[in-house]
């Protein structure tokens, strides 16, 4: 692959002056034409901006909106959130993937109250230190919602760092890590920090994309992945993931009115949501007959169940899981539910108070219909 080497002439004015006034100066004209309203720009607050960055961690702009928007209604204060049950700030973050997030946030919430008085610190390193937050998450909270002046860099920021500087090896590394965090701190202005850095994210999310539009950026001549045309070959495409495709069961187990749920324990997917009772099928899952499922059940929880119908197939995929569900019905015979385990017992409409693993959701809308 051709590469950009550090001694060709054209990439030394990246470290000049009037190279970044110029950079700035598109990139915030451009900005300030283009900028998407969203929910976090209408109103900057220190809590609103952090929420709005653990929420956009791994998830797309469109999906954070509606969950940022509730979320906000439900918990409006740092105090509001950590007085909060966990199940409640679970179930308000129940389809956003990743809970580890929320159970982190839950925590951090209750930090900031213990240390910091109920308000967020200011601090970069009081910031850094809360549970969930990173480099990146700390600087852009402080510079879009603290007017500090501290750089910013993440999925977005590394691909147009990497062409704008034509940076062609692979970006993950720690010696790559460096110079884009040393770019990213290089390009900021004195003043208006956090715009250049919500302006640096847009572009790179709505035109320097992964197939980017080079004909509609507004830093298009001051880049060097375009005057070498490497825009396709920048950034290094490092491993793709491989996916694993499991198949799983899952079990409505009834007593009367009332579902049995269990909670995931700390070690499993869906840790700290609720869900139906599942286990690993066995190898053909199609082949599996009703007493072997009662006898994983038994296992799993310590309740005896007579297994009834098929309830449903469902495919999911979480992380690198592609999940094959095969959900049946069953009821209750006898047994104490084992202890090592949080277990409820829930008729279908207390379904609706607890956050269920997203299979688990699933299930319950189908009951819900049926
Ligand atoms: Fe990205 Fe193309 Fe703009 Fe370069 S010219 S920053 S590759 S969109």
């Amino acid at each position: 692959m051709p590469r950009v080497k550090e001694s060709q002439a054209e990439i030394k004015p990246l470290r000049e002056p009037k190279w970044r006034q110029q950079f700035r100066r598109h990139l915030l004209n451009w900005y300030r034409k283009n900028a998407r309203e969203l929910p976090w720009r209408a109103e900057v607050s220190l809590y609103r901006t952090w929420i709005s960055e653990i929420m956009l961690q791994q998830t797309q702009v469109a999906t954070v909106i509606p969950y940022f928007e509730r979320f906000m209604a439900k918990f409006s204060s740092i105090s509001a959130l950590a007085k909060a049950s966990e199940d409640r700030v679970l179930r308000a973050w129940e389809g956003l993937g990743y809970y580890r997030r929320a159970r982190q946030l839950h925590k951090a919430a209750k930090e900031i109250v213990d240390k910091h008085d109920g308000r967020f610190p200011t601090n970069f390193d009081d910031v850094l230190a809360l549970p969930g937050v990173g480099r990146y998450t700390a600087g852009a909270i402080l510079s879009i919602a603290g007017g500090q002046r501290q750089p910013i860099l993440e999925a977005n920021t590394i691909r147009l760092f990497s062409r704008l500087i034509g940076y062609a090896e692979d970006p993950t590394t720690s010696k790559a890590q460096k110079i884009l965090w040393q770019f990213a701190e290089e390009i900021l202005p004195r003043t208006k920090v956090g715009e250049l850095n919500q302006a640096l994210m847009e572009l790179g999310s709505l035109v320097c994309s992964p197939t980017p539009a080079c004909d509609k950026c507004p830093v298009a001549r001051q880049c060097n992945a375009k005057l070498y045309d490497l825009q396709e070959q920048i950034p290094l495409r490092v491993k793709k993931m491989k996916y694993v495709d499991v198949d799983e069961m899952a079990v409505v187990v009834r007593d009367g009115d009332k579902l049995l749920l269990r909670r995931c324990r700390p070690d499993e997917r869906w840790a700290g949501l609720w869900d139906f009772p599942r286990f690993p099928a066995p190898a053909r899952p199609a082949d599996v007959d009703s007493k072997q499922i009662a006898r994983e059940v038994k296992l799993l929880t310590g309740a005896k169940i007579k297994v009834a119908d098929k309830l449903t197939t469902m495919k999911h995929g979480v992380t690198k899981f592609r999940i094959t569900l095969h959900c049946h019905s069953a009821i209750f015979m006898a047994g104490k539910l084992s202890d090592d385990t949080e277990y409820a017992w829930v008729t279908l409409s207390e379904l609706a108070e607890h956050p269920l693993s997203t299979t688990g959701r699933k299930i319950s809308q189908l009951l819900s219909e049926n």
